[in-house]
């Protein structure tokens, strides 16, 4: 299954993401977590991407088309895939097109979680994370002990993209740039899943499971 989230920031499209991957046994393709790991190691690309990531901005479109192309083309990609935070623009969605083309694939069905703007707000400003790639939430979703993970006990972090301009800016751009996509995939006629986000974390998951399992794609 060949699968695209999409959801603005704060829409726990990370969250779902990674329970869909586990549950249909495909990867998960982060970009902003490939980012991120980048920027971790300090490479060429990390540093390249810190000052649009940290401001809320998108890093250039021939970065993450790169980026996207290479990790698309990795053998566990085979049997499909879920791309989480790719394509973000227009450009992006085009060369997405023309990467699954060239392999001989196609997109099965995009996905969008859908959460009104005050509830995205507060849930980022209280959105910590982990180096492991959790994800915490200090009111929603809460570690079991304070500021710590509970699944590798490493501390837990404030995104600086999390804080409050970077925020609105973050929440801007995925206006102006990416909910575009969503009237762009559905001329392509592409299969559009619309989800209301703002339910609880299992909620969500069940219902997305619920409309994946009524399409009945095989592997692609
Ligand atoms: P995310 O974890 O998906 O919220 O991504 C964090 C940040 O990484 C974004 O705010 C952007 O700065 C950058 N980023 C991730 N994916 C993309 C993309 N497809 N295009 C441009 N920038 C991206």
């Amino acid at each position: 299954m060949n699968i695209v989230l999409f959801g603005p920031p704060g829409s726990g499209k990370g969250t779902q993401a990674k329970m869909l991957a586990e549950k249909y046994r495909i990867p998960h393709i982060s970009t902003g977590d490939i980012l991120r790991d980048n920027l971790k190691r300090k490479t060429k690309l990390g540093l390249e991407a810190k000052s649009y990531m940290d401001k809320g901005e998108l890093v250039p479109d021939d970065v993450l088309i790169g980026i996207t192309k290479d990790r698309l083309s990795q053998s566990d990609c085979a049997s499909g895939f879920l791309l989480d935070g790719y394509p973000r623009t227009l450009p992006q969605a085009d060369a997405l097109s023309k990467i699954l083309n060239a392999m001989g694939k196609k997109l099965d069905v995009v996905l969008n979680i859908d959460v009104p703007d005050d509830e995205l707000i507060k849930r980022l400003a209280g959105r910590r994370m982990c180096v492991c790639g959790a994800s915490y939430q200090i009111v929603f979703n809460p570690p079991k002990q304070e500021r710590i993970c509970d699944l590798c006990g490493n501390t837990l972090y404030h995104r600086d993209d999390d804080k409050e301009e970077a925020i609105m800016n973050r929440l801007d751009v995925y206006k102006h740039q990416t909910q575009p996509l969503i009237n762009y995939y559905t001329k392509e006629g592409m299969m559009l899943l619309t989800v209301n986000g703002a339910a609880g974390i299992s909620e969500v998951f069940d219902e997305i499971c619920r409309l994946l399992d009524n399409l009945k794609i095989g592997d692609s």
